[in-house]
């Protein structure tokens, strides 16, 4: 989950502040100096904090503020906008469109998950109608094109590269031609990556750009390094001209806030984050709906975005009617059990709904005693019949205990309808 703990922390933050009976300097003070160890233990620089939270004073005047005005609610607009400003990283330089050819040039250190990103770029844009192919233009790495040829196999996409050719220009220059004459609109070129920032590795990457023009160059880079990644950031951009980043392992790292905080600050727009080590995980970076996820506030626009990819349309109606009903039986579970796994994981998913703080998801911190729904004799009788051994029956009893349990808490929501959701999103975020 990205940066559970982090979100958690503010949402409690925020939280008590608003048990609180009367806001005075000091529970606001407690409420701030809360807020400003979380981002620091995320490895926040000191000095955007510091300024985060004299923005927050200064805008939070309690003297200033006369009665009768909502100062909860005056504060936590502002910690939000506050957290939307240091992690707004801007507007890529470029961004692809569907059916004109474009290259996409991929750079990064080895290991920050670049081979791995190329193909999660090209799956994602595939599964919304492109026609991508990728190029590994990485020969400095022994297995790279290998690693390269079994992601776009598994993904189906095309791909190409070479065993015996060592000139990494010469690869991409070849591999970019080819997928232009095969009407490839988005093609995506992987270079070589190396342990350290060196100038061999800065050289070639001048090289393999002069050579196939790419219109976008996109900067990989591990979020486990913090706040160095300010450094990493503006050394890249020194040598070649970086149009966007992807933040990579925002999953399993305390230090991912500090990753993007560093690279926003060197104004470097961040377009998508890795969120594990398969395929799907990887999500669009945009930054209202992120720090409103982060917060709890949920993200409807997403949430409803993974609904309209993977639940068949005519499906949709109904899902969403008993989304808002609060009512989950088995017979729900078993029809849209394929549709919900193919939202990705569950928690991710959940995570987009107001009021579901990503650090309330993950797993095995939901109640999973044994459902009282059925006795044994039944379960051993279901057994019997599907052929199934009695533990996954209980298994399957325990899933629907948990998923049932995240359900309920869906009850009343207020469902946006397709065309109302910009609208709606831009006030919960406004
Ligand atoms: P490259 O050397 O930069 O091309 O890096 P790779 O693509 O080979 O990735 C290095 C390792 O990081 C592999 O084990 C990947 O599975 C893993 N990895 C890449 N992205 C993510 C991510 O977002 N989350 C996690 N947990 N692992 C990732």
């Amino acid at each position: 989950m990205v940066l559970a703990e982090l979100g958690g922390s503010i949402s409690r933050a925020l939280q008590q502040m608003s048990n609180a009976t009367i806001i005075d300097e000091k529970v606001l003070n407690d409420c701030l100096n809360d807020i400003t160890r979380a981002l620091l233990q995320s490895d926040v620089q000191f000095k955007l904090v510091r300024e985060m939270q004299a923005n927050i004073k200064s805008i939070v005047n309690l003297d200033d503020l006369a009665a009768g005005h909502n100062k909860r609610r005056i504060i936590q607009q502002a910690v939000f906008n506050e957290l939307c400003k240091i992690l707004d990283p801007g507007k890529p330089s470029f961004t692809p469109k569907k059916g004109k050819p474009s290259v996409v040039m991929f750079v990064g250190l080895q290991g920050s998950g670049k081979t791995t990103t190329c193909t999660k770029y090209a799956y994602y844009h595939q599964k919304k109608g492109w026609k991508p192919a990728l190029v590994c233009a990485d020969t400095f790495r022994a297995g790279a094109f290998d690693q390269l040829k079994q992601n776009a196999t598994k993904a189906k996409i095309p791909f190409y590269g070479s065993y015996m050719e060592s000139d990494p220009v010469k690869i991409a220059v070849e591999g970019v031609e080819r997928f232009k004459n095969e009407n490839c609109d988005l093609i995506i070129v992987d270079t070589s990556g190396r342990h350290k920032q060196e100038a061999a590795l800065f050289e070639e990457m001048r090289q393999v750009s002069e050579a196939t023009k790419p219109d976008l160059v996109i900067f990989v880079m591990d979020s486990s390094i913090g706040q160095a990644a300010f450094d990493q950031a503006q050394a890249f951009k020194q040598s070649v001209a970086v149009g966007a980043v992807i933040v990579t392992k925002m999953d399993g790292h305390a230090k991912g806030g500090g990753a993007l905080s560093a690279v926003a600050a060197t104004k470097s727009p961040v377009i998508f984050i890795g969120t594990g080590e398969h395929m799907d995980e990887f999500e669009v970076f945009d930054v209202k709906p992120f720090v409103s996820r982060l917060l709890g506030m949920g993200d409807w626009s997403g949430f409803m975005d993974k609904i309209h990819e993977v639940v068949p349309m005519d499906q949709q109606p109904e899902l969403l009617q008993k989304l808002s009903e609060g009512n989950f039986t088995l017979r729900i579970m078993y029809e849209q059990f394929q549709n919900i796994l193919k939202m990705g994981p569950i928690g991710q998913v959940f995570s987009m709904l107001p009021g579901f703080s990503a650090e309330l998801m993950p797993k095995g911190q939901l109640d999973s005693s044994n459902p009282k729904l059925m006795n044994e004799s039944r379960m051993m009788r279901i057994a019997r019949g599907s052929g199934r051994p009695v533990r996954e029956v209980m298994e399957m009893l325990e899933e629907y205990k948990r998923l049932a349990k995240i359900w309920s808490k869906m009850k009343g929501l207020k469902i946006p309808k397709k065309g109302e959701m910009s609208a709606l999103s831009r006030n919960m975020n406004a």
